[in-house]
């Protein structure tokens, strides 16, 4: 049911979690709303909504009054005047996913039963709420959201906002004054909308606060909420604020009867309104317009966090109504979160193929930005010590770059005391040898050379993607080969037989009890690729021996300066430490590993094989005209992968780096650059796109 308490539950235990969550939510509720200083993020916040909203959907008499599923933001902090709302302020409802979009859309549909509705989907602009009045076309009042009945006067500061209009336009307007009103005064209207930081500026405005080492806003939305509350207007002035109206209260004494009428008023009458507007007649429409958005997300100059998808007509509103918090007629769709929160089950120790020792958290499986995690490493004791996790705990989980899962934090006010903390164990989890952490390491390692969980992890890096990438050699076969004696170490891959591959005991049994062996067409297809990992390039092999401290890139640049894994193992610890990208410590590392008699007989037995250890260099053959320049390339081009277009410009002497610093000569953006596009902006890097690289590999010329 909920993440945190499970189905079996009892009414006690729940009353016990609703109360704890009740009180965490208004934590976090008073620092965003009042403070615009949140501790958490929003997918954190409204994952511990939702487990609270269905603890109460499971036991209504549970829900109390002033549950913070029961009402809207926060009261008025009383720093400025109050002001009464003439219709309240609604919250919006959540979809968030396309499955619960899709529930609400058959509920519309269902009560507006077979009249024709249409449907408006706009952008959810994060910003912050805000309502302007206007009386005889000046702006008279500017008002925060507030609790949805109370806001607070904001007049002054958003009088400062370029894009609020101080008098609104002839056209739209006086055409409505002319008809509807004749010259009755005064004249009157409100129209609300969110006022918010564009990304560049936020960028901006924390990099201010950090010069001046004041605390930073956590996102746009509350540095956009913070500007538009502060005591002094010129403050709010200088931040840089913008808006985008989206409604008309009380729209049909202008004569509007829709959505989109009055959208285009807003517009005639001078207001800001987002121009990603889309009428949708089906359901249909309505995904594909979110799922664009998703991928707009990221290209947009302001930060969103969905869709809000509104039915058209204003009678259908009227007839659809409202809850005690939002529309019926209109609701949310939420980006996938990227955080979500869970309950930390176990922390668990894997042996790496160094022997170091690393702590992984096991938690209840969670879908997080569309895939589901189970387990996230918490790299070392010094990490757990410092997030201060327990077994036990309610856990935020997100990804990291939308990629590797990770453990934020524990929510530590859920604790009911039946945590408990963790500590490494003092024995090697895989071979009970004695572990050992080096003065100022943070990682303790196996000191066994021989232990089964390192023997693994070797072999299994030897065979990955990024080393001799030995297609089809999964850690399965790799066990079994292991403990059927077959394998000890990366040589022995070299002595495997089609014959024994085929007869591999995978250690299953099949219906009629006989053991499930690998078979000729996996061991035939084993074999090929064990064939083809024989002629990799050199780096790649020195990466594949798991030599400590040479990750990829040092393989690379050892393997620059010398051509032979010979070379390599005769070098001394000073010749190492002079190659480009090399210090003492990786030189020592190489040498320790060179001294090593096994080591030694395993590359001699490689080579034995007939394992490529050496490579031909031939002289460049075109002229180093990018030579001196280093080059980052970010985003997705259409005709190079990075790594194609990485090798074009190193025939041509440039170096290729993997992050933007103000050595970085040029940044190559394709489609969808990110983090890497917005630093080399920051730092005034030149920015070419495709066609200016292109320009670049035809001609051997720099840039013009
Ligand atoms: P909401 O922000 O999710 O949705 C309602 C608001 O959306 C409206 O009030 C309006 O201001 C805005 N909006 C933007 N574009 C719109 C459009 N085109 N049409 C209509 N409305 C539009 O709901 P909420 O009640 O304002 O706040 C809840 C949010 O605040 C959640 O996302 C929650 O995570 C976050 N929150 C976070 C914390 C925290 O600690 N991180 C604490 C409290 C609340």
């Amino acid at each position: 049911m909920t993440e945190g308490l499970d189905t079996s539950a009892s009414i006690e235990e729940a009353s016990a979690r609703a109360e704890k969550l009740r009180d965490e939510l208004r934590y976090h509720a008073h620092r965003y709303y009042s403070l615009d200083a949140p501790e958490i993020s929003d997918a954190a916040y409204d994952a511990l909504i939702r487990e609270l909203e269905a603890i109460e959907a499971r036991w209504p008499e549970l829900i109390t009054p002033d549950s913070p599923t029961q009402r809207i933001g926060a009261v008025p902090s009383g720093q400025f005047a109050p002001v009464r709302h003439a219709q309240r302020m609604y919250s919006l409802d959540n979809a968030m996913d396309l499955g619960e979009l899709d529930a609400w859309l058959e509920r519309v549909e269902r009560e507006v039963a077979g009249r024709n509705c249409a449907f408006v989907c706009e952008l959810k602009i994060d910003g912050s709420s805000l309502a302007l009045t206007y009386e005889d076309r000046m702006l008279v009042r500017a008002a925060t959201r507030g609790d949805g009945t109370t806001g607070e006067d904001v007049t002054a500061n958003v009088r400062t906002v370029k894009s609020v209009p101080l008098k609104l336009l002839v056209g739209g307007v006086a055409r409505a004054q002319e008809t509807l009103f004749g010259d009755e005064s005064p004249w009157r209207v409100e129209v609300r909308g969110e006022v918010y930081m564009p990304k560049v500026s936020f960028e901006r405005l924390n990099a201010e606060q950090e010069a001046a080492g004041l605390p930073l806003f956590a996102n746009p939305r509350n540095a956009a909420a913070g500007a538009v509350r502060q005591k002094d207007p010129a403050i709010t002035a200088s931040r840089d604020l913008s808006t985008f109206m989206y409604q008309v209260v009380e729209p049909r004494a202008l004569g509007l009867e829709s959505q989109s009428a009055a959208l285009q008023w807003l517009r005639d009458a001078g207001f800001r309104v987002n121009p990603d507007i889309k009428a949708c007649a089906l359901g249909a429409d309505v995904h594909a317009f979110c799922e664009w958005a998703l991928q707009a997300r990221d290209t947009l100059p302001y930060e969103i966090d969905g869709v809000v998808v509104k039915v058209d007509s204003f009678a259908l509103q009227d007839e659809l109504g409202f809850t005690s918090k939002a529309p019926r007629w209109a609701i949310a769709f939420k980006f996938p979160p990227e955080e979500k929160t869970t309950v930390l089950r176990e922390i668990r120790v894997q042996v790496g193929r160094t022997g170091a020792l690393t702590p992984v958290a096991e938690f209840d499986p969670v879908s997080v930005a569309g895939s589901t995690i189970a387990r996230a490493t918490l790299h070392n004791e010094d990490e757990i010590r410092r997030k201060d996790l327990r077994i036990g705990d309610t856990i935020i989980v997100r990804k990291a770059g939308d990629v590797i899962p990770e453990v934020v934090g524990p929510v530590t006010r859920l604790r009911d005391g039946s945590e408990t903390e963790w500590s490494m164990p003092m024995t090697c989890p895989s071979c009970e040898s004695e572990v050992w952490r080096e003065e100022g390491e943070v990682v303790p390692r196996c000191t066994n050379a021989g232990c089964p969980a390192q023997r693994l992890e070797r072999l299994g890096h030897w065979a990955g993607r990024g080393a001799l990438d030995i297609d089809g050699m999964g850690s399965e076969i790799i066990t079994r080969l292991v403990e059927q004696g077959l394998l000890h170490d990366v040589a022995d891959y070299y002595l495997l037989t089609r014959d024994t591959l085929a007869s591999l005991d995978l250690g299953r049994t099949k219906k009629d009890g006989t053991p499930v062996l690998l078979g000729e067409t996996m061991a035939a297809k084993l074999m090929a690729s064990i064939e083809a990992s024989k002629t990799r390039p050199l780096a790649k092999l020195v990466f594949g021996l798991g030599i400590r401290h040479v990750g990829a890139t040092v393989a690379e640049a050892l393997t620059a300066a010398y051509s032979s894994l010979d070379a390599l193992m005769a070098a001394t610890v000073e010749d190492l430490a002079a190659v480009e990208g090399v210090g003492p410590v990786i030189a020592g590392s190489v040498h320790a590993f060179a001294e090593n008699a096994e080591n030694v007989d395993i590359v001699h037995r490689l080579q034995t094989a007939g394992v490529r250890t050496a490579e031909e260099r031939t002289a460049p053959e075109q002229p180093q005209t990018l030579a001196g320049t280093t080059w980052v390339l970010t985003g997705a081009l259409e005709h190079y992968t990075r790594d194609e277009a990485g090798m074009a410009l190193k025939a041509l002497g440039a170096k290729v780096a993997g992050s933007v610093s103000k050595k970085t000569s040029y940044v190559v953006a394709g489609a969808e650059a990110g983090s890497k596009l917005e630093r080399a902006l920051e730092l005034g890097v030149p920015v070419l796109d495709e066609a200016a690289l292109q320009a670049v590999i035809d001609s051997g010329n720099l840039p013009a």
